[in-house]
């Protein structure tokens, strides 16, 4: 069994048991243990944040003593983010170089690298090492265990594995399909775990689906609602997911509708994580996400980086990943709006809960070649965007039915016109995938600046001024 597989499975079955075990205390104790080492840690070998660190007392951590800390800062001084200098900038973007083959990006055997676009519309690198994103990935296992794994059923699978799938965009450098990909070699013997690619018709995601019968599936929330209209329009699926958790994006109202009407026997879980943090939170069947506090801190915060009161809404969130050592992440910005609540929840869980009431983007709605809808997720939206070259920052827009117009900022040293042949490519095979290519016209527009007109200065990536189609309003009546 390889080094990782036991990490994994054994970070899982710490993760559960600490779930399991429920304790106010234990939580607290463990989550400070990992806060005092990360931070001894940080500041011995990370120049990025050794001032950030300076005043911290390890005796009485004051986390509110920490400056916070954005990406583009850290984007900024990338080499001195990570510990000791052993990842350099150049490694992590030399890992985009290879054309997206579907391989983890993994440096010298030991870092694995993850490339995100974030608010700003800025690719960023972030690097784990791969012990810890063994302990990252088995810990989101462990959580999400709870909601479906009886022991019974742990005692079949190494006769039997467990099948799960993901259902997403097929990338290299997508953090859901590193998820996938590692628990596929890592979480062997005893679990099958399968990719399906997102960017491919409904009809033969069905087939391939149905051909596996996955007992856990994870998809984008559009991807499950894709699904749910399938077989609730008359299309065959022939498995019931016994768990199906979604993450991403956000779960609308009228998406977690359709979900339960096509899936009444499957327990649906919203999966609130990120690229800087996978194992943040996993909802409960009361329908509350509970923060795994035991290996990351999320703060809500004003606009200043100060507290806000338990109950009210934050401008934004500083998350701490208290497992990264690579790259610590310390207090950083990320531009969701949530709501922490330390009241009791009624399933008993002893961690908090959060809402998160702003995921930005919106999803398109597109009429493909043969007159059906075809939803364009604002994942697949970024992930065609990652795979073009000499972007800087872009906006995509549903101006008019199936009219999209993708703006975009060239990289210093990238000419306007190759650029934007570069995503018009993309645009091309994403729409032959989703079999649009005919119906959707993209216009591509180069500009010097985004409009931030959003609340909070945020750039919104994905907007669309065509309304909803009326099948999904009849739903939510
Ligand atoms: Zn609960």
């Amino acid at each position: 069994m390889p080094l990782h597989s036991i990490t994994f499975y054994r970070f899982a079955l710490e993760s559960f048991a600490r779930d399991h075990q429920n304790s106010r205390k234990a939580v607290e104790s463990h989550r400070n243990r990992l806060l005092r080492s990360l931070l001894l840690h940080a500041r011995e070998h990370v120049t990025f944040q050794r001032p950030r660190l300076a005043n911290v007392d390890l005796d009485k951590i004051r986390l509110t003593d920490i400056p916070a800390t954005t990406k583009s800062a850290m984007m900024e001084s990338f080499d001195a983010t990570i510990a000791d200098g052993v990842v350099t900038l150049e490694q992590a973007i030399a890992t985009d170089s290879n054309k997206h083959r579907l391989e983890l990006p993994i440096i010298n055997g030991k870092y694995i690298v993850v490339k995100t676009s974030g608010t700003s519309g800025k690719p960023s690198w972030m690097v784990t090492g791969l012990r810890d994103w063994a302990i990252l990935r088995g810990a989101t296992f462990g959580r999400m265990a709870r909601n479906w794994l009886t022991a019974g059923r742990v005692l079949q699978s190494p006769f039997r594995p467990i099948r799960t799938a993901c259902l997403a965009a097929e990338h290299s450098h997508s953090m859901t399909w590193q998820a996938s990909r590692s628990a596929e070699l890592w979480a062997r013997p005893f679990v099958n775990s399968r990719f399906y690619s997102v960017v491919e018709s409904v009809d033969r995601i069905a087939q391939a689906l149905n051909d596996y019968r996955p007992e856990y599936l994870h998809a984008y929330p559009t991807a499950a609602e894709m699904l749910a209209r399938y077989r609730l329009d008359g299309g065959k699926l022939r498995f019931d997911p016994e768990l199906m958790s979604v993450g991403s994006e956000a779960l609308t109202d009228i998406a977690r509708a359709c979900i339960r009407e096509a899936f009444p026997r499957t327990r649906l879980v919203d999966h609130y994580g990120m690229s800087e943090c996978l194992p943040l939170s996993t909802e409960c069947h009361h329908g509350n996400k509970h923060i795994s506090t035991d290996y990351a801190i999320l703060e809500a915060v004003d606009a200043d980086d100060n507290p806000v009161q338990p109950g009210e809404l934050s401008d934004h969130v500083l998350v701490t990943n208290l497992i990264n050592r690579v790259q610590p992440v310390i207090r950083y910005r990320v531009d969701d709006s949530i709501r922490v609540s330390q009241e009791q929840c009624a399933c008993g869980s002893v961690f908090p809960t959060v809402q998160v009431v702003g995921r930005k983007g919106s999803q398109i709605h597109l009429r493909n070649d043969g007159g059906m809808w075809q939803l364009l997720s604002p994942p697949v939206v970024v992930d065609t965007m990652l795979r073009t070259k000499g972007v800087s920052q872009f906006q995509v827009i549903h101006l008019r039915q199936n009219e999209l117009r993708v703006k975009f900022i060239p990289s210093k040293g990238h000419e306007v016109a190759s650029v934007a042949a570069s995503v018009e490519l993309q645009f091309a095979n994403v729409l032959r995938r989703l079999n649009c290519f005919n119906s959707v016209t993209v216009v591509t527009e180069h500009v010097d600046r985004f409009e931030r007109t959003e609340v909070g200065g945020k750039l919104l990536q994905t907007i669309s001024l065509v309304p909803a189609p009326v099948s999904n309003q009849k739903i939510a009546a």
